[in-house]
């Protein structure tokens, strides 16, 4: 059986659409979010119990942050989403012609709309649908992030290999960020109740803020667009402390907010690094 995490709808045609998203990263969680208030039956299916602030990962393996600090369980971040059952467990099929996804425990979602979020799923995807794959293995996917003849599926985040389109310019690849994967997660979200509604979908624009790099102890590169003051370029001292800001302020929950700040103000000031625990035997490594 896959870990049930959270079971809030009795049936599962208690409404009229039934959405199954693999994978709560960046993508995975925005689209959810995206469908708060549809009057869909959605599940969220991630072999994690928890969603990884993963642009942080580097702090944690430099050992200037707890693995906790940066991560939040999924089921906690939809609490309050009345649509939405949470799956533990790992996706290991898609039947595109019955739709339905499988789970390795021999367990069967069928769904009416699927967006793949999870980027180790592109050989599945691509088998399963036909669609192409680029040479990183990513998915090609439609202006409005669908698979192509396959307008039920979309594929979003570091899986889908998708162009942006603006207006007056010609499309641009999408990079593999974490605000393009948030943003394409909202823009299949939706597209799926345009859907519904018959109406067309959206081609997938993507809105780049710009760019910030930490490059050592107080020092950071910032290439900025900030709203009323236009492109912003600034380094050292004033862009390690925007980006610090920027990434307390993006992590989930209260909780790891306040203990990123106050571990990063910790080793700032003492030079000492904490999280220095080693888990699993030697062997294991
Ligand atoms: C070390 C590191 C540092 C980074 N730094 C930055 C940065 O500074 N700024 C930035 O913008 N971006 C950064 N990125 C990139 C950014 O994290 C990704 O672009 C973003 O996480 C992509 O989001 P996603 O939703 O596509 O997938 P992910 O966030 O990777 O989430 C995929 C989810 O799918 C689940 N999953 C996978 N396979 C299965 C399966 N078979 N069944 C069920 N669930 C499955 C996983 O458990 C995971 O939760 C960094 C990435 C890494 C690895």
């Amino acid at each position: 059986m896959a870990n049930l995490v959270s079971s809030p709808s009795p049936s599962p045609r208690a409404r009229p659409g039934r959405v199954v998203i693999i994978g709560c990263g960046f993508g995975g969680l925005e689209a959810t979010r995206a469908l708060k208030d549809a009057d869909l039956d959605i599940t969220v299916v991630d072999r994690q119990n928890h969603h990884l602030f993963q642009p942080l990962l580097y702090q944690v393996a430099t050992a200037g942050l707890t693995a906790p600090a940066i991560a939040e369980p999924i089921r906690r971040m939809f609490r309050t989403q009345r649509n939405v059952t949470v799956l533990m467990a790992e996706v290991t099929g898609l039947d595109a012609v019955q739709k339905h996804v499988n789970l390795q425990d021999g367990q069967v979602l069928p769904y009416d709309h699927l967006i793949v979020a999870a980027s180790p799923l592109g050989k599945l995807v691509a088998a399963a649908t036909g669609a192409q794959s680029d040479r990183a293995g990513r998915v090609k996917v439609e202006s409005d992030l669908s698979v192509k003849g396959h307008p039920d599926i979309s594929v979003v985040g570091d899986l889908a290999a998708a162009m942006s389109y603006a207006e007056k310019r010609p499309p641009a690849p999408v990079p593999g960020v974490s605000p393009a994967a948030k943003q394409m997660g909202r823009t299949a979200a939706r597209n799926i109740l345009r859907r519904i509604k018959g109406q067309p979908t959206q081609a997938f624009r993507y809105a780049n803020y710009g760019d910030l790099a930490t490059i050592g102890r107080h020092s950071a590169v910032a290439d900025v667009e900030v709203p009323w003051l236009g492109k912003l370029r600034f380094t050292g001292l004033p862009a390690w402390l925007f980006w610090l800001c920027v990434h307390v302020f993006f992590l989930i929950g209260f909780r790891n907010r306040l203990v990123v700040l106050i571990d990063w103000a910790w080793a700032y000031f003492t030079f000492e690094r904490h999280a220095r625990i080693v888990v699993g035997r030697a062997q294991d490594s």
